[in-house]
């Protein structure tokens, strides 16, 4: 097993990359599957995860789905209890990290424990934007983003309730949907012009609009809140949305103190390449908490998806293990509302896009195209299409507008071509 406490830093020069001790802050998706892909590739020193949550590392993505809709929630834990023992990772659950020292290589717990590694690897996340409009408001406003917060949020979804959803982002939309489902009154309120503005396709958030308003959702858009009173939410123009609860969803900030305190590039993410290295020599990051330049996006960015926290982090820990691993795959993810499954690859708005299929109807595909490439797309319960999509843009193969205006030319043909 990991050895804890104060250990000496080891002459990190003749180090065998295999028997480095590696400590792991942040026990959520990327941080648990780089553990695993660790002992994977061959990784025999010592690895620690430490995280503050009480729970085992969990899946994310439930948090605004199954645990808030379903009649008997289970969490989807990565591992059980016995599965990390077996695994020769050292969990340490409840446990803050308050410190970094890159010289001494060692961090420090909050409760004074201290764990000296060769190897670091910052799986921070992400923690909710606050809005401060509503800090201190006359009416329960809720954020979600643990499963402390999922399992509150569910109580409080009775039928009746008056709920308000601060931003029309993957996670305001879900729990409208959840909360509907439940029975609730719900009312969205979005800064932008269209719900889910980030992804920046018009006939998404046409689609989305119309889901949403078919189930009686309220959706003000272009609407920002001033203040709550007990009785709701005045917003900036004067209207007024009665509410008895309201639930924040405006986006999240990398966790970043720790690798400022080690003295990295961490403005808006700790910066990486493809390996998931820092500027600091075996000091790495993975999952939503890291920065790394987006082929498709053409910036540096930070991806805050699931499969980029698991598989970014999979590629980091083989480098890490000494199996240099490249990662670049285009940003995917999926997001469940009602019945309908929305996937989105790539950068949907940097290009021209061409519609597929029938928006009304709520099954179509969204291509954006760019310079005789793809390099985004949108599925709307069309899920055998984003297969194609994503290997178009993964694979930057040329492609013609022309075929994919063309309704009768099917979409696999591309990759053919
Ligand atoms: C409600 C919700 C729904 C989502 N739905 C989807 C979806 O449908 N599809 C999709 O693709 N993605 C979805 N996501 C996003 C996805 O879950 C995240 O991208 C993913 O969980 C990021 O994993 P991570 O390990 O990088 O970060 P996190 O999951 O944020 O884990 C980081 C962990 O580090 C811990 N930590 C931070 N600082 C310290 C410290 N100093 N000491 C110890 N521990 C620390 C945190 O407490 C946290 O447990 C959703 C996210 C949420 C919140």
């Amino acid at each position: 097993m990991a050895q804890h406490g104060k250990a000496a830093p080891r002459e990190r020069m003749t180090l065998n990359p295999q028997q480095a001790r590696i400590v792991i802050v942040g026990a959520g998706q990327a941080g648990a599957r780089a553990a695993e892909a660790l002992r994977a590739a061959g990784h025999r020193g010592s690895i620690t995860l430490v995280g503050e949550e009480e729970h085992l590392p969990y899946e994310r993505p439930q948090l605004s789905k199954a645990i808030l809709i379903d009649r008997d929630p289970n969490p989807t834990l990565i591992r059980q209890s016995p599965e990390w023992n077996e695994l020769d990772v050292a969990l340490l659950t409840s446990s803050r990290v308050v410190a970094a020292d890159g010289q001494k290589r060692i961090v420090g717990l909050a409760n004074g424990q201290e764990l000296a590694f060769d190897c670091l690897l910052l799986t921070t996340g992400t923690r909710v934007r606050r809005l401060i409009e509503l800090d201190n408001a006359p009416l329960p406003v809720r954020y979600l983003r643990g499963m402390g917060d999922a399992l509150a949020l569910r109580e409080e979804l009775q039928p009746g309730r008056r709920v308000a959803l601060i931003g029309g982002g993957v996670v305001g939309l879900e729990v409208a949907s959840a909360a509907i489902g439940r029975g609730c009154l719900v009312t969205i309120v979005e800064k932008a012009d269209r719900l889910l503005p980030q992804i920046g396709s018009a006939s998404l958030g046409r689609y989305l609009q119309q889901l949403h308003a078919s189930r009686d959702a309220e959706i003000i858009c272009g609407g920002s809140v001033r203040q709550a009173t007990s009785r709701g939410l005045e917003l900036g123009d004067g209207r007024f949305i009665p509410a008895d609860l309201a639930l924040v969803g405006v986006g999240v900030e990398p966790v970043t103190e720790l690798a400022r305190q080690l003295g990295l590039d961490a403005e808006r993410g700790v910066r990486v390449t493809s390996t998931g290295a820092t500027a600091a020599d075996g000091i790495f990051a993975a999952g939503d908490v890291a920065e790394q330049w987006s082929r498709s996006h053409d910036r540096w960015m930070r991806v805050e998806n699931w499969a980029n926290a698991q598989n970014q982090a999979i590629a980091t820990a083989k480098s890490m293990a000494g199996v240099s691993t490249a990662y670049d795959a285009p940003p995917w993810f999926w997001s469940d509302q009602y019945d309908a499954n929305i996937q989105v690859v790539g950068n949907p708005a940097g290009g021209d896009e061409i519609v597929r299929g029938d928006v009304a109807a709520g099954c179509f595909v969204s291509i954006s195209v760019r310079d005789g490439e793809v390099i985004g797309g949108i599925t709307v319960n069309s899920a055998r299409d984003m297969a194609v999509l994503r290997r178009l843009v993964a694979s930057r193969k040329p492609v013609r507008k022309s075929d994919l205006e063309n309704p009768a030319f099917e979409l696999k043909r591309s990759l053919a071509a």
